[in-house]
């Protein structure tokens, strides 16, 4: 088979790693991919915005199948028009990928169909947001309704931070017309744990759990990024949450949205909050996370490729999905200043350590080739330093040796990935 991936971060990477294991693939294209994805790829400099772009390509290469990474595209409506174009595509289309697309409308969803989630109010006015905070409890959290590359929640502890959020959100449009409308929720404590799924619009499998450091700096400091790290399985994940997000959550998902007439066919990420009163949805993703992917794929047993297809037929009922019996963590190299401002093009050593180092995975994000084809840096998050292990610190432990490995100016890390393993 010809495949084609789209998207050019680690996520892909672990994507296209996971691919290339397949023996159903004989080729592999990546759209724009990176210096670490053209290992197992060849890379096509088209962006993922370039819808028709990439539907002629693949359609002149005969490619059998598009798996689609990021959210932005997938929201815009690539699947959408790749289908239109006679190709086989991974991926929600328009209609479905709304359940990332729109916080607003996802919450409706929640509410309409008693999936447990916070209490909200939506808001599409300023003013209405203004009057309803004069009453309200904190701390609370605004939400732009649209994509913000992750970074559109405000946790606000005083009503003076929540009006200087409304603010920025609303009216200085701080993330652009994502902050046309806003969601206002109830603000929950608990800790936080990512599922991901394979849907084909009827059914729902479950992967293994996650979870994920958000903030730049230890201790869960400093500005919400794209991700900083992550570990899989969490701990916190027990048969007893499983049980009830499996009635609760999962499958009701994925039947309200048939029901809502927007089948749901591809990668749906739970956000969960394991509250006190019991398991609440933060959020829906349409796609892979990043970093999630990057400690998840490296756990699966399943060819990817059947598993993928098995969710554009329909028939995924048929798969029994299956994860190795181990752990794996991923501690991300970014450059200093991320997420705020950073310098690229700086000369990355030492990933050729990672060439025969079973079980040590070094994912790319922000990285391509120089003029001299060197390996440089090309953007806030730059490598996804995975590793796996007989449990999850012996998983950590490999991961952070890993990430020494590598180095290049400005190189930084959390060190306290995965430190939550020490008090389950
Ligand atoms: P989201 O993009 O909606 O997952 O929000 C980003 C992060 O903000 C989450 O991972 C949580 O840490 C936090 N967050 C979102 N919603 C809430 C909430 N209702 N209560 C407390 N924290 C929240």
């Amino acid at each position: 088979m010809k495949i084609l991936i789209v998207g050019g971060g680690g996520r892909e990477h672990a994507i296209a790693a996971a691919v290339a294991r397949s023996p159903k693939a004989d080729k592999i294209y990546c759209a724009p991919g990176n210096a670490g994805i053209a290992e197992v790829a060849e890379c096509v400099p088209l962006g993922v915005d370039e819808f028709d772009k990439i539907a002629s390509f693949a359609k002149k290469k005969e490619v059998d199948l598009v798996i689609v990474g990021p959210d932005d595209p997938l929201a815009a409506g690539i699947v959408d028009v790749l289908e239109a174009a006679g190709l086989r595509v991974f991926g929600p289309r328009k209609n479905a990928a709304i359940l990332e697309g729109s916080k607003a409308f996802s919450k409706d969803l929640m509410k309409k169909y008693n999936i447990p989630t916070a209490a909200y109010e939506t808001f599409d006015d300023a003013q209405k947001a203004v009057e309803y905070l004069e009453t309200a409890s904190f701390p609370i959290v605004l939400k732009a309704d649209g994509l913000a590359l992750g970074k559109g929640v405000l946790i606000c502890n005083t009503k003076e931070e929540a009006l200087e959020g409304v603010k920025s959100i609303m009216t200085d449009k701080q993330f652009g017309s994502a902050g046309n409308r806003m969601v206002v929720e109830e603000y929950m404590t608990g800790r936080e744990v990512s599922v991901l799924s394979f849907v084909d619009g009827k059914h729902i499998k479950i992967m293994t759990s996650a979870q994920d450091h958000k903030r730049a700096c230890d201790g869960d400091k400093g500005l919400n990024t794209g991700g900083m790290g992550t570990f899989s399985p969490s701990p916190f994940y027990t048969k007893e949450v499983d049980d009830f997000c499996k009635q609760y959550i999962y499958q009701p998902t994925v039947d309200a949205m048939a029901e809502e007439g927007r089948e749901f066919k591809g990668i749906i990420f739970f956000g969960l909050m394991l509250t006190e009163k019991g398991p609440r949805v933060l959020e829906y993703n349409a796609r892979f996370g990043d970093p999630e992917a990057q400690v998840v794929l490296p756990r699966m047993k399943n060819d990817i490729i059947d598993v993928v297809e098995a969710c554009i037929d329909g028939t995924l009922d048929q798969i029994e999905l299956q994860f190795e019996d181990n752990a794996a963590v991923c501690v991300v190299l970014a450059s200093q200043g991320y997420p705020v401002k950073y310098e690229k093009g700086l000369k990355i050593s030492g990933l050729e350590k990672f060439k025969d180092a079973d079980g040590y995975f070094c994912y790319h994000a922000g990285t391509r080739f120089d003029n001299e084809g060197n390996i440089v840096t090309n953007g806030g998050r730059v490598l996804g330093i995975t590793a796996t292990g007989k449990d999850l610190k012996a998983a950590r432990a490999n991961a952070y040796e890993a990430a020494g490995w590598v180095d290049f100016a400005n190189k930084y890390m959390r060190t306290d990935i995965g430190k939550a393993i020490d008090e389950a």
